[in-house]
């Protein structure tokens, strides 16, 4: 795997604007602070880490986005770009089990990144074999060989990622990736009981797309999560953006929070990006790079709402949305471990009714993640820190507050069922996110989680460069700009961005 290079400096200090403090934002900013450039970061929130948030609720504290940690190699690589070791910024904790499973006819299994561990609690819970589970990881390590470098650690629309040798190497390999059938197809032609297919199907959703439509290439996902394991992080996930923060500021970074960024400014023709508008006043950079939400760069920061690159942004399929439920629960339960899935009956209803008819689903799966199993200090002494996620359709007005209350009543009785206590008695603080909160709070168009969805076998061609063609001097890095949503994604998103903004500048 090539390391990222350490980016040489400009002949002469160019000035950066970053819009936005999230991960594919901060980044870009460290990169380029570290390599010499003058760098400032404008965060609308307090705090840095957009979507990585964290929120306290009496005596527990909650991560309201990312939960889960995947490929800290990317993170390792990033930190070690700077000059640090990221030991020293972050306390990664294996998990084993990754997550546990529950299905509705009564079968339970764990997953583990030990291959062979994880082999035998297949055989044991469901009728699919240790075989075919090697077989599927190393198809999948195929795949990661041939697209995985290609697609995430180098932009899609520059000429060059294909016209160098390891660029040839792989589009000659393409056919490998299995970008014809779907994800669905290839997991239930691997695996021989229906349980282990959906618990494969269930990758898709990593960057909110459907299993039944994104392409099997997707098993891209499983790879990284059993090849580099499923970690937590010591305090939460919020420590994630945080170590990049100081990591950023040490690098040279300057931040300015509770600022918002009113327009990006361009030349009289619109081909130069200028600087920036921050409360009121107008500065002048060298070079802009959108962190936000791609759709409301166009729209409301470059006030270009009818922009070709908006349209085509338009007309993608979003990725889908979340509702979440905090819930601060004041007891704890064996059964659970950090990261938890009670699986719906009928998967392939599910997705129809999030992505073909733009409904919640009435037997949605359930996601429960809870990090005071590994950071006890996130809730009081004998208690535990529920994070309850639903995936759901993006936000487009819908009522949620009446949505949320028949879902919530649909989580109760199932967790009910499968924990054999009555879980409401237990609820001792709560709080609820919808589509509408995370569209507001993130940025995040239509409060889609990871920008558009992968529905498409040519959704990863399709994501927003990270360069734009029209206004020299204006980049876009984070999870709606390639290579896409997720923590390591958005923060190759800011990789690709620095290097490009060292090769081509202001032009
Ligand atoms: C509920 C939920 C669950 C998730 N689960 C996972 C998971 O388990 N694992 C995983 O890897 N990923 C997960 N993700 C996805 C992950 O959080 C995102 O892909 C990633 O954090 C996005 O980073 P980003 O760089 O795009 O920035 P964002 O997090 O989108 O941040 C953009 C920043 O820009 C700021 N901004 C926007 N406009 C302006 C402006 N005009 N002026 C100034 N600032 C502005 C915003 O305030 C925000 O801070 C989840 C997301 C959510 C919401």
């Amino acid at each position: 795997m090539a390391k990222p290079r350490a980016l040489s400096a400009p002949s002469r200090a160019l000035s950066v604007a970053v819009v936005g403090a999230g991960l594919g934002g901060m980044s870009a900013a460290a990169l380029l602070a570290k390599a010499g450039y003058k760098v400032d970061i404008y965060e609308r929130l307090p705090y840095a880490g957009g979507k990585a948030a964290s929120r306290q609720l009496g005596g527990y504290r909650f991560d309201t986005g990312p939960s889960l940690f995947t490929m800290p190699w990317v993170f390792k690589e990033f930190f070690s770009a700077l000059g640090e070791r990221m030991e020293d910024r972050l306390k990664l904790i294996p998990l084993e089990p990754i997550c546990n499973y529950f299905y509705q006819d009564g079968a339970r299994l764990s997953s583990y990144a030990d291959e062979l561990r994880f082999g035998a609690e297949l055989e044991r819970a469901t009728g699919a074999t240790a075989a075919q589970l090697s077989r599927y990881l190393k198809k999948g390590r195929r795949v990661w060989s041939v697209a995985g470098e290609l697609f995430l650690k180098h932009s899609l629309h520059e000429a060059s990622t294909y016209l160098s040798p390891s660029g040839l190497w792989s589009i000659l390999r393409l056919p490998a990736i299995d970008p014809l059938r779907s994800l669905h197809a290839a997991n239930a032609a691997a695996f021989s009981d229906p349980r282990a297919v959906q618990l494969f199907d269930r990758y898709a959703t990593y960057n909110g797309s459907d299993p039944y439509k994104t392409p099997a290439t997707m098993r891209i996902v499983p790879h990284v999560e059993y090849r580099w394991g499923g970690w937590a992080v010591e305090g939460g996930i919020v420590s994630v953006p945080r170590a990049m923060e100081a990591a950023a500021r040490d690098a040279g970074v300057r931040f300015h929070m509770a600022s918002e960024v009113e327009a990006i400014l361009t030349d009289e023709a619109g081909a130069r990006a200028t600087g920036i508008r921050v409360g009121g006043k107008e500065l002048n950079y060298d070079i802009v790079i959108s962190n936000a939400d791609v759709l409301s760069t166009y729209r409301r920061l470059l006030g270009q709402p009818d922009a070709p690159e908006a349209k085509r942004y338009e007309a993608l399929e979003p990725s889908s949305s979340g509702l979440v439920f905090l819930w601060g629960i004041k007891t704890s339960f064996e059964q659970l471990s950090s990261n938890n899935i009670f699986f719906s009956a009928d998967y392939r209803r599910e997705f129809s009714r999030i992505f073909d008819e733009g409904l919640v689903p009435d037997d949605p799966t359930m996601y429960v993640n809870i990090t005071s199993k590994t950071s006890p200090q996130d809730a009081p002494a004998g208690c535990e820190n529920w994070f309850v996620l639903i995936n759901v359709p993006r936000n487009s007005g819908q009522d949620w507050q009446a949505l949320a209350a028949g879902a919530k009543a649909r989580i109760l009785s199932r967790l009910g069922r499968e924990l054999g206590r009555d879980i409401e008695p237990l609820i001792e603080t709560e709080q609820l996110i919808t589509p509408a909160d995370i569209e507001r709070d993130t940025g995040s168009t239509y409060g889609s989680l990871y920008g558009i969805a992968s529905n498409d076998r040519f959704s990863a061609f399709f994501r927003h460069a990270n360069r734009s063609r029209r206004i020299r001097g204006l980049y876009f890095s984070g999870g709606s700009a390639h290579p896409g949503g997720g923590m390591p994604l958005a923060l190759l998103s800011g990789s690709i961005t620095a290097e490009l903004v060292r090769k081509h500048g202001t032009h």
